[in-house]
């Protein structure tokens, strides 16, 4: 029965991706634990067929019309362990599992160390897989391991932290052929009242800077060394513009947001039209954040 409800027919993906957008998939995994997730992708592998593992999709664009491609998305997987011993906090989380559900738990239970990542609408999967991170901090510095499932090994391998290659939005994962599975993070002792005030803070800077009123996938383009990106879309004169539905927030240039009837296709235009004016006023090259399936 569980393996039967972890399949979808026709689903349609603007209905899930952050963005709004995104065309059919005629077929559509929701594996709701590690077995079925592997499960899934050997068969996909054996029968030949084209996939991407997703989590909440809130950093990639899934393309308009049919698609070619089977997704298999991890938002079913939710299974948490919490263990606190020695004034630490032990948390194992599978991929599925909500980044700022999580955060706010570890908050609330007095540790230290989660509050960057309240308000980051990822999984854990996506999170680690993005290096996500915000305010400063960033998943490199809670996680101990990941546990990755090697699909050309056939094997699940638990990588520690240093072998990660956790960057800037990046990690060892976006080059290697397989999926995460889960990761383990240790969070400190602190004081619950200034975390849950610190965590709180956070969220209303998210409140306060960013359109969260509109779809979107948080920043479009990476920080250039040394600049922000927002700053020189602004400067660009390219707030407010506009393709179809597509458009650079008023609030924050930083930010591609679906005004309502957006496509796929009109954020792409718009990202590379950033790209292009940018470009020529700056010579920086902004290259993009969201993940352009
Ligand atoms: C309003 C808003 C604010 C945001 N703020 C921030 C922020 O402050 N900081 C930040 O870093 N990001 C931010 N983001 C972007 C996004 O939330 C993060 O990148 C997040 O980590 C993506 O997680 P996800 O589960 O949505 O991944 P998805 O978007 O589903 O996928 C992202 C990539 O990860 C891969 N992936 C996902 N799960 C797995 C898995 N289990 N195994 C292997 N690969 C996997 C996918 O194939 C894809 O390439 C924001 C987005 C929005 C919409």
């Amino acid at each position: 029965m569980a393996e039967k409800l972890s399949l979808m027919n026709n689903v349609n993906m603007s209905e899930y991706s952050s963005m709004k957008t995104g065309g059919i998939a005629e077929r559509c995994f929701f594996p709701q634990d590690e077995k079925q997730l592997v499960d899934a992708l050997k068969t996909l592998e054996r029968e030949k067929i084209k996939y991407y593992v997703l989590g909440n999709m809130s950093n990639v664009l899934v393309p308009d019309g049919k698609l070619d491609f089977v997704p298999v998305i991890t938002t079913k997987m939710t299974k948490t362990e919490k263990k606190e011993a020695d004034g630490k906090l032990h948390v194992y989380a599978c991929a599925g599992v909500k980044l700022t559900k999580l955060a706010y738990e570890i908050c609330d239970m007095g540790y230290l160390g989660a509050e960057f990542a309240y308000g980051i609408p990822g999984t854990v999967g996506g999170a680690v897989f993005m290096n996500a991170g915000a305010y400063g901090s960033e998943i490199k510095e809670i996680a101990d391991f990941v546990d990755f499932y090697d699909i050309e090994k056939d094997e699940i391998q638990r990588i520690d932290n240093e072998n990660c290659d956790f960057g800037y939005r990046t990690s060892a994962f976006q080059s290697r052929k397989g999926v995460i599975l889960g990761a383990s993070f240790t969070f400190e002792k602190g004081n619950r009242d200034e975390i849950l005030t610190r965590a709180k803070e956070t969220m209303q800077k998210r409140i306060d800077k960013q359109p969260l009123e509109y779809p979107s996938c948080g920043s479009a383009f990476k920080r250039p060394e040394g600049m922000f990106a927002g700053k020189l879309i602004e400067d660009s004169g390219l707030k407010g513009k506009s393709v179809g539905g597509a458009m650079v927030s008023e609030k924050h240039a930083g930010f591609i947001i679906n005004k309502g009837n957006a496509t796929t296709n009109d954020v792409k235009e718009l990202i590379e039209l950033v790209q292009k004016k940018v470009k020529e006023k700056f010579g920086v090259k902004l290259e993009p954040e969201i993940r352009i399936l």
